[in-house]
């Protein structure tokens, strides 16, 4: 149980080595790994090693600095695995698309120029 009385998430198991994923970038506050149901050629998971978070609005409102570290590791990504130009995603809310209730953004993108990753694919995830 987490210290608010709900079973850990799915996030908090892979942080905690408990189920595998395949971890792409670490920090002491911040960790990424790949999605296992990707969307996009390149589609990591940037979350907070803190689950106290349940969405961006959360974080935002709690902890700025923490989210503008968050927005920096997930550029990093882009930049290592894209070709710079990618979408940043939070699904806030369950009829929103949130399946995981503990903050995370997702980087979308592609290694080589595209016009797919545009209008057409919003609303996919
Ligand atoms: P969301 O629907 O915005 O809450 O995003 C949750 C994301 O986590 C989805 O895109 C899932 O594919 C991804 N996901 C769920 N379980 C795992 C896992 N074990 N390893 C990697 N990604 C996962």
């Amino acid at each position: 149980m987490s210290s608010s009385g709900s079973p850990p998430s799915i996030f908090s198991r892979i942080i905690a080595r408990e189920i595998p994923a395949t971890i792409v970038a670490e920090t002491e506050h911040i960790i990424a790994f790949l999605d296992i149901a990707p969307k996009a050629p390149v589609h990591v998971v940037v979350t907070t090693k803190d689950p106290q978070y349940q969405n961006v609005v959360e974080l935002a409102a709690g902890n700025s600095a923490l989210l503008a570290e968050l927005v920096a590791v997930a550029e990093q990504i882009a930049a290592e695995r894209t070709n710079g130009q990618f979408r940043l995603v939070f699904n806030t809310g369950a009829a929103a698309g949130q399946t995981v209730f503990h903050v995370h953004a997702h980087v979308m993108g592609s290694p080589e120029l595209t016009d797919h990753l545009g209008e057409d694919s919003l609303g996919t995830l």
